[in-house]
């Protein structure tokens, strides 16, 4: 019989990839889905990016690299780090690995064990608590609620930190909400951070170029540079240039955490894929044209899906700053009744009805730690956003 280690017992599937699977398999049940789970670009990675990749094999970069990553790959992520942070960052302190998720995944492994506690506002991207747990620390889970934008307040930030708090994570432009922390909103985050030397900050900035508000998104470390000997930027290519097959994701901050990240992947991976370590040299140095036209299309995108959701009956849809998901309140369902006469206990409930009754797939709040709401993602053409939405406003309309 397979036994399975403590840490795996611990831990579930991905919440997004399982319902992503679960509109898959509908569909190939021969049902009519409108899939709007899909956490990744609908775009073709940029031809620039596949020529550098495959003019990278031709040239016989096909070998393992150095552990963090090739020296021209640091280079440009240390260039992009100056313009976005306005700091300096050494080739020492920067790390590259399979896509940001194991970025994080090795920061935690690196520095979280049994009775460390890593607070995490939700609504959160669904990987964190799992990861932490993995790593067999505790997760702390901070409710943001939409009163406050879906952002962390320093009053309840206050009131999390203990003696054993390791980490604070952030993440803005933020999987599922679209919030984006101001250089104001960081400020008071960071404010708190300043009296509390043993939290460091991990700030997930995956979607960073993905911004619909005129301010370019601050960084905690300009805004707050006495912390940069204990924040760690995390970010990769995945999003921003459609690459999240190729995974490549980074890691920046202080050099001896970056050494012991390094250690732990010397003996995990070695290194991330030559190749795709190429093609992101190309994407973060080349033309960034796509990035910018992208940036237009997901605005237009989620400002449609807004506007129709607050149309359905129940439902009520903050406009969405970034990223490319909207994340409905769906409080006013809760309660109603489907046709066939069934009480929606909760946004899970809600979600499966949408699934069987219209055959829209999105998924639930409870997956996001912040209940009743729901994520659609606008990673997807405008016709099936219509359309999805519109199934959802029907169903909303058949609920009594
Ligand atoms: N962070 C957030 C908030 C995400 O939404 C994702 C992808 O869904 C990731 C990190 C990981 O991205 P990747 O591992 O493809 O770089």
């Amino acid at each position: 019989e397979l036994k399975l280690a403590a840490r795996i017992q611990r831990i579930k599937p991905s919440p997004s990839t399982a319902a992503a699977d679960r509109a898959r398999q509908l569909r190939e049940e021969g049902r009519d889905i409108v899939n709007l789970t899909v956490g990744e670009p609908d775009f073709d990675t940029p031809q620039s990016i596949k020529e550098a990749a495959c003019a990278a094999i031709m040239a016989g970069e096909t070998k393992y690299t150095a552990v963090p990553g090739t020296v021209p790959l640091r280079k440009a992520i240390a260039a992009r780090m100056k313009l976005f942070t306005g700091v300096d960052y050494g080739l020492d302190q920067i790390t590259v690995s399979n896509g940001g998720k194991q970025v994080i995944f090795n920061t935690l492994m690196a520095t979280v064990g049994k009775g460390d506690d890593v607070l995490i506002p939700a609504p959160f991207w669904v990987s964190y608590p799992d990861m932490v747990l993995a790593c067999g620390g505790n997760p702390i889970i901070i409710p943001c609620v939409e009163e406050d934008g879906f952002k962390l307040t320093a009053e309840a930030l206050e009131a999390a930190i203990t003696p054993n708090t390791r980490w604070l994570i952030l993440n803005s432009p933020s999987n599922p909400t679209g919030a984006v922390y101001t250089a104001e909103d960081l400020k008071t985050v960071t404010d708190v951070l300043m009296r509390h030397p043993q939290v460091w900050l991990l700030t997930d900035d995956i979607y960073d170029e993905i911004v619909f508000t005129d301010a370019r998104i601050a960084s905690p470390v300009s805004v707050e540079p006495g912390l940069i000997d204990r924040t760690f930027l995390i970010n990769g290519v995945s999003k921003t240039y459609a690459m999240t097959g190729w995974r490549i994701g980074y890691g920046v901050g202080p050099a001896p955490l970056v050494k012991a990240i390094n250690t732990l992947q010397s003996q995990m991976a070695s290194c991330a894929s030559s190749v795709s370590q190429a093609a992101a040299v190309a994407a973060l140095t080349g033309d960034q044209k796509e990035v910018g036209e992208w940036l237009k299309v997901y605005r237009k995108r989620c400002e449609l899906a807004v506007e129709l959701l607050n149309t359905a009956p129940g439902l009520s849809c903050r406009s969405s700053d970034g990223a490319f998901y909207v994340y409905p309140n769906c409080a006013g369902v809760i309660g109603k009744k489907t046709p066939d006469g069934q009480v929606i206990k909760d946004d899970g409930d809600f979600v499966l009805y949408l699934l069987e009754s219209e055959g829209v797939a999105v998924i639930a709040g409870t997956a996001y730690g912040l209940s009743p709401y729901f994520r659609i993602s606008v990673a997807t053409s405008e016709d099936v956003i219509r359309d999805g939405c519109e199934r959802i406003i029907k169903a909303c309309s058949a609920l009594s």
